[in-house]
């Protein structure tokens, strides 16, 4: 006799789309009034948006810029990295990390993350150095702070730089002090699904006056820095090309998207932490492994939910789940499909399969279920009741 079925779990009407953000009506009011002032490029509110970022994270200079890909690539080329110039970083990661340093003229070296955490392996880092390693390049993986005690110990002892991806970590911290200004840069992403959003948009920060006016030079093609004050009320400004410099800025119309989301940061940061929690009890004893809890003495920024699932003692693939989650129309994603094993990489720098066992474990089992602030408890619910229905063989 066949088992009789556990109730079934119906599909939701309305498709729970993954990482749609909280976007709040005094926010439309701010875009809007920016469309209406007949000042939508790059300009004031640009500025209070880099002052209000600077000041939340206590740096001394934020370049707010078109995205965190574009915030990598310029911080590593304001390292002048030479041909051949080794940037280690993990292979746990998305895509545009590795090719900001490809970009940048370096060469990306991975080295293999830590099961549990996700992130990069400090002793791994420091057996891979060779006399062309320049910098690390560790990733707060979906906010939960990297070792940075050791990695900064690292840094030190072999003299390397540290850009930090902190493209999940906006608020996250490592023994009381925020992620991104360990090294010579932290670089944030304000795509749609991050912790705030401009729908593009990115920043880096720093401490090193030299280092932020280059970093505005060159996203505003190699223009020297009084470019940007060109079409201000102070009349016409001369300027001059000191490099061969990129499109990289930031506009009005993005960062007044982020003004009012400042203030908002922690707010929905308390119930991302609150969902987090409502997962974690409502996934023990499944068949799968939760994400541990934040460790002592740092601040996770709680930006993805990943489950690990047991593929073996379920016995159904990852992409089995994700199909069953979709046909109850729950949104997912996953971060991330190992980097060494996309084909480019694979081919350009010779991995393959074998060579990063932990990445790979993860890479095999992860998927990342809704987390945004904007989730009702209803909505938790039905992830909840999703996720126990898909993962019940
Ligand atoms: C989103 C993301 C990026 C790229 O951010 P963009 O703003 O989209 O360029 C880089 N690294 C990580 C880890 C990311 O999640």
């Amino acid at each position: 006799m066949p088992q009789p079925k556990k109730a079934a779990v119906k599909p939701r009407k309305d498709f729970l789309v993954f990482g749609s953000p909280l976007i709040e009506e005094e926010d439309i009011a701010e875009v809007v009034a920016t469309l209406r002032s007949g000042w939508i490029g790059t300009g004031p509110k640009v500025k209070k948006f880099e002052d209000m970022f600077r000041e939340y994270e206590g740096t001394k200079h934020a370049v707010a810029v078109a995205s965190a890909t574009a915030a990598l690539h310029l911080s590593l080329l304001a390292l002048d990295l030479k041909p051949g110039d080794e940037v280690i970083t993990t292979p746990m990661t998305f895509c545009a990390t590795l090719n900001a340093i490809i970009h940048a003229g370096g060469r990306p070296v991975l080295v293999d993350c830590d099961r549990a955490t996700f992130n990069i392996d400090p002793e791994l880092v420091e057996k891979a150095i060779t006399k062309r390693t320049r910098a690390i390049l560790p990733v707060h993986f979906a906010g939960r702070s990297c070792r940075m005690d050791d990695l900064t110990t690292i840094a030190r002892k072999h003299k390397l730089a540290i850009v930090e991806d902190c493209a999940h970590a906006i608020e996250t911290e490592f023994h009381g002090k925020k992620a991104g200004t360990f090294g010579e840069f932290g670089c944030f992403s304000f795509y749609v699904t991050k912790n705030l959003t401009t729908a593009e948009g990115g920043m880096v920060i720093t401490d090193d006056d030299r280092m932020a006016d280059k970093i505005k030079v060159l996203a505003l093609h190699g223009m020297n820095k009084d470019a940007w004050k060109r079409f201000s009320d102070d009349g016409y400004k001369h300027y001059e090309v000191v490099y061969a410099g990129f499109k990289y800025n930031m506009t009005d119309m993005q960062a007044s998207l982020a003004l009012h989301q400042m203030p908002r940061i922690e707010k929905n940061w308390k119930r991302r932490a609150e969902l987090w929690k409502r997962y974690d009890a409502a996934f023990a004893g499944l068949p799968c492994f939760i994400p541990p809890p934040a460790e002592k003495d740092t601040r996770h920024g709680y930006h993805l939910y990943t489950p690990l699932v047991d593929i073996e003692r379920l016995g159904k693939t990852r992409d089995q789940v994700l199909g069953e989650l979709t046909r109850l129309r729950i949104g997912t994603g996953v971060h991330y499909l190992a980097l060494h094993t996309q084909p480019y990489y694979a081919k350009t720098y010779g991995y393959k399969r074998g060579d990063f066992p932990n990445a790979e474990f993860i890479s095999d089992r992860t998927l990342s279920l809704p987390l945004s602030p904007k989730l009702s408890d209803q909505d938790a619910d039905d992830v909840i009741a999703a996720f126990g229905a898909a993962l019940d063989s």
